[in-house]
């Protein structure tokens, strides 16, 4: 088995910025990613605009061009693969890393094909993978998604988007444009806060001219194959529905953080225990980055903020060495 200076688990941004910075110090490495390169942003809505400039999500101060000051999901998927080509990045794509195990001599990966023996192992999961879930009856119906994808789709049909933050505010406003008829529920008093500001309004004055029927304070309770029981300060109301994008956020993988045996925070935040200098877990030779070190603070990590989990790590891992 050969041996690695460090592995990577993920190969999202932050994932393959630690995999540049390992190669431009000579350290023997290799990102391990279940899906495509950036799998995460290839999942996004095919429209989708970063609420970051373009300077702001780049790696390595590698110039990201795009025609706009804020890129779309296209441009980024242009960025991060052309940076995986002409760095020639070594990453095995397809592959999940099912379990890290901690041996005298480092680390065993093993994957779904092969293991690998390693000095340092770097968990750069991310968070898109797990939504969290209603857990409400019908949510298993073939026409309730936790990923929004085109609003084409949902042109000329009763759509319910749950949730009120910015995936639910976008595809809100998209699918309307094209057509749907757009119901959103939200849990909260108002549209959060958090919505990007150039958004904000423009989702408000739909719901107040009437365009974007929204209930707030209420909860969806049950999904039928053709409407919805909404739950709302009035009483229970039934909507005639026929698919419903709940966007109600997504949650690292905590079950592999744990059985890995990184400490995670008692309370309900989920904190993964990491030396914030470091980014070296509980376990030595064991490091995080990007967001996943958040728990279930997903909005608190982004690129923007965490591409430097990359340079730190290295310099600790040199630093040992
Ligand atoms: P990810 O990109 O999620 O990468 C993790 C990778 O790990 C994935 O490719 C996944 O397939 C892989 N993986 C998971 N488990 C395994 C396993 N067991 N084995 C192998 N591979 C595995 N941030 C900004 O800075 N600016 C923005 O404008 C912005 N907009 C956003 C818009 C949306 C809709 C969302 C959801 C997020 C946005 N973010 C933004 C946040 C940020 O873009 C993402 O969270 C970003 O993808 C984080 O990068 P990452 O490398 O930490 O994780």
């Amino acid at each position: 088995m050969e041996h690695f200076d460090i592995i990577i688990v993920g190969g999202g941004p932050i994932g393959i910025a630690c995999g540049l910075e390992a190669k431009k110090n000579g350290l023997s490495y290799i990102i391990i990613e279940k899906g495509t390169i950036v799998n995460s942003l290839f999942n996004y809505p095919v429209n989708m605009q970063f609420f970051s400039s373009s300077d702001l999500l780049e790696i390595d101060h590698i110039p990201f061009i795009s025609n706009e000051a804020k890129p779309k999901r296209n441009e980024a998927l242009e960025y991060y693969r052309r940076i995986v080509t002409s760095n020639e990045l070594k990453i095995n794509l397809f592959e999940q890393v099912e379990t890290v195990n901690k041996v005298d001599t480092g680390f065993v990966i093993v994957t779904d094909k092969q293991k690998y023996n390693a000095s340092n192992v770097i968990i750069a999961t991310g968070f898109y993978d797990i939504p969290n879930l209603l857990n409400i009856p019908g949510e298993k119906l073939d026409k309730v998604s936790h990923y929004y994808k085109d609003p084409h789709f949902y042109a000329s049909q009763k759509l319910a988007v749950i949730g009120g933050s910015n995936s639910a505010i976008d595809a809100a406003l998209e699918c309307y444009r094209k057509g749907a008829e757009v119901t959103l529920i939200i849990r909260e008093p108002e549209v959060g806060q958090r919505v990007k500001y150039w958004v904000r309004p423009d989702i408000i004055n739909r719901i107040e001219e009437g365009s974007i029927k929204a209930y707030f304070n209420s909860n969806v309770t049950e999904i039928l194959p053709d409407k919805i029981k909404v739950h709302t300060p009035q009483g229970t109301i039934e909507i005639p529905n026929d698919f419903v994008l709940a966007l109600t956020g997504y949650r690292p993988n905590f079950t592999f953080l744990e059985k890995v045996g990184i400490q995670l925070s008692e309370d309900e935040k989920r904190l993964p225990q990491y030396n914030q200098d470091t980014m070296e877990t509980n376990i030595e030779g064991l490091y995080l980055a990007g967001v996943i070190c958040g728990g279930m603070e997903t909005h608190k990590w982004f690129i923007e903020n965490s591409r430097i989990h990359a340079p730190m790590i290295i310099n600790a891992i040199k630093a040992k060495k």
